[in-house]
């Protein structure tokens, strides 16, 4: 009888302690993913947020790769990521849909994740080149106030991870999180993209010039690449003011901002300094190759006149000054070199005045 009892006893405790290491499991998964969460709500930029996305919850819940398609019909996402320096080729993982039919099959059915075996037919938009196609995944639709806004993608090596059928619990009350993140995020980057640009022109503004300028100083001096500048004024803009009004003045400062940016490479700065200045950074660019373009942008102004809403056409002229980014001095400190790198071409600019107008001077090297 008493050995019964042990038996018995033994096999309680064993059953007791399994049921101890397995509440132990749970909470530890939970842990995980409460500590995940948090690291997504904590996200205060896209960049961390997707950081967040692409490595960490991978390695969290298990995942072999993560991706995350995003619907972005105006361009406006991409536009507000480019302008605040992201560099979306590094990140393979995210992806951009003008409209839902882009979802392929899984367009009607993203009211509910989907989950299943892989399939090219089915899941491969989601998993695009360069990924490696998963062996199952589950694609879990992300909306806000009832729209769909993209859709994130799990991916497994196991082929069992993701079935038809299996309860989405979890993966959907991540979906709901990210949807959540993802929506403050990029209103941040909005607020922080509205803060950055000329309302006038729709170009960055001077602060943004001012901020990207020691970005740029640094990484030139980092990486030893050239680094050129140029000031461009409109000439004599005070008389285009008074001839044909303010309202026209300031359509011809849409128009010549429009007449620089097409000139310029998506890894420049272009920015209204203020009135009628515009300063643009050349990135990796030789003082010989920034008076080029300086002297493109020169033509591109003068050899067409502007057409103004009222029907008339107007010719306007602009001149430039181009300096590059001197090596580094002794003594110098990180802003003083941005402020004279900027101040010598508003010398060159100067001369270009001077000189006549409608002209491109070049400071001389230091
Ligand atoms: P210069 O060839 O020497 O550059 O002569 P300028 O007349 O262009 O130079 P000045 O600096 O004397 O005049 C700049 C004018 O730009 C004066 C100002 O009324 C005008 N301005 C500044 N901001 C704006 C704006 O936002 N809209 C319009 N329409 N005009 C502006
Ligand atoms: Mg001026
Ligand atoms: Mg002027």
């Amino acid at each position: 009888m008493s050995q019964e009892l042990a038996k018995e006893n033994r096999q309680l405790r064993a059953q007791l302690a399994e049921l101890i290491a397995n509440a132990q499991k749970n909470q530890e998964i939970l842990q995980r993913h409460q500590t995940l969460d948090l690291q997504l709500i904590a996200a205060d930029s896209f960049q961390a947020l997707t950081d967040t996305l692409f490595h960490t919850f991978p390695r969290t819940a298990g995942l072999d790769v993560v991706t995350l398609a995003m619907l972005d019909a105006q361009y406006d996402i991409r536009r507000i990521l480019v302008q605040l320096n992201m560099n979306l080729c590094d990140l393979p993982q995210l992806f951009f849909l003008q409209e839902e039919s882009e979802f392929g099959e899984l367009a009607d059915r993203l009211s509910r994740p989907v989950l299943g075996g892989y399939s090219e037919q089915l899941f491969g938009l989601m998993f695009p080149e360069p990924i490696a196609p998963p062996a199952s995944a589950a694609v879990v639709p992300l909306s806000r106030h009832g729209r769909l806004i993209g859709a994130l993608n799990l991916g497994s090596a196991d082929a069992n991870r993701f079935k038809p059928g299996m309860a989405t619990d979890f993966i959907e009350h991540m979906a709901c999180i990210v949807a959540i993140c993802l929506e403050n995020v990029i209103n941040n980057e909005r607020l922080k993209h509205i803060g950055l640009t000329d309302p006038l022109t729709g170009v960055n503004n001077r602060r943004y010039v001012e901020r990207r300028l020691l970005e740029e100083v640094v990484r030139s001096r980092r990486q030893e690449t050239p680094l050129s500048c140029l000031y461009i004024d409109i000439d004599h803009f005070k008389q285009i003011n008074d001839s044909i009004g303010h309202q026209a003045g300031d359509e011809v400062l849409r128009a010549v901002a429009g007449r620089i940016k097409a000139e310029l490479r998506l890894s420049d700065a272009l920015g209204r300094f203020g009135g009628e200045e515009f300063v643009v950074l050349l990135t990796e660019t030789e003082p010989a190759d920034a008076s080029n373009v300086a002297e493109r942008i020169r033509q591109s102004v003068a050899e067409h006149p502007l057409s103004l809403q009222s029907g008339q056409q107007l010719d306007v002229t602009v001149s430039i000054g181009v300096a590059a980014l001197p090596p580094p001095q002794a003594d110098e400190t990180l802003e003083k070199a941005a402020q004279q790198f900027v101040a010598r071409a508003d010398v060159a600019l100067y001369q270009a005045k001077a000189g006549g107008r409608n002209r491109v001077v070049a400071a001389a090297a230091r």
